[in-house]
């Protein structure tokens, strides 16, 4: 298959083993869906957790698959074998930058705390109008609930702009999240509207 497609969606998500077997088959099942539809994977690189599970699924069904993997990650994790693309950089910030410009839209999944990190920078890059792509969370079985909670909290204490609640959405099954796919503008096909960021 060429990298010829309608769109690139960059998925953040765990890169742990030992997490409960449903998350790892949405995985799996998004995976496949994705490579049916289309769509192209672009993630950190690693074969293992969630992120194992969705790039290996898109593989096995024909997608097309770019891992981005830091030279400085290798003695903690393993890079996939068997992508698409697979682009070694040097550190862990040449990665991010170089996953975002190559996306079209951001899917956060059930992850820990590499996750959050990946999420929040882009999600406050979107803050700083750095970008405008869309960013939606997928609450798998209500895995993020309580972060969910938490960031509604901040925005209604005021520590975060009413306009940061327009900076991402809430997805909570696949049906919804391949449709969000599908459906939204691409970054760049929204008019350029810049978040209200200011009470
Ligand atoms: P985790 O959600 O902790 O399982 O991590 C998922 C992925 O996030 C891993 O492949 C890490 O390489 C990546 N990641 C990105 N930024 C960080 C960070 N600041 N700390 C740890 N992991 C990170």
């Amino acid at each position: 298959m060429t990298e010829k497609k309608k769109k690139s969606v960059c998925v953040f998500c765990g890169a742990q083993n030992k997490v409960p077997r449903i998350h790892l088959d949405m995985g799996k099942e998004l995976g496949k869906r994705m490579a049916k539809n289309n769509i192209s994977l672009v993630y950190g690189g690693g074969d293992c957790g969630i992120m194992g599970a969705v790039a290996n699924a898109v593989m096995a069904s024909g997608g097309w698959v770019t891992g981005v993997f830091p030279e400085s990650l290798r003695n903690i994790e393993n890079e996939h074998q068997n992508l698409s693309k697979i682009i070694i950089v040097d550190t862990m910030h040449t990665r991010k930058e170089l996953m975002y410009n190559k996306s079209d839209m951001f899917v956060i999944l059930p992850g820990g705390f590499g996750t959050m990190d990946e999420m929040f920078e882009i999600l406050t890059w979107k803050q700083l109008l750095l970008h405008n792509k869309p960013i939606v969370i997928f609450n798998h079985e209500g895995y993020w609930d309580h972060l969910i909670a938490l960031m509604e909290n901040i925005i209604d204490k005021g520590f975060a702009m009413m306009g940061t609640k327009e900076l991402y959405d809430v997805v909570t099954s696949l049906d919804e999240l391949m449709e969000y796919m599908h459906n939204h503008p691409k970054a760049g096909e929204t008019g350029g509207l810049a978040p209200v960021l200011v009470n």
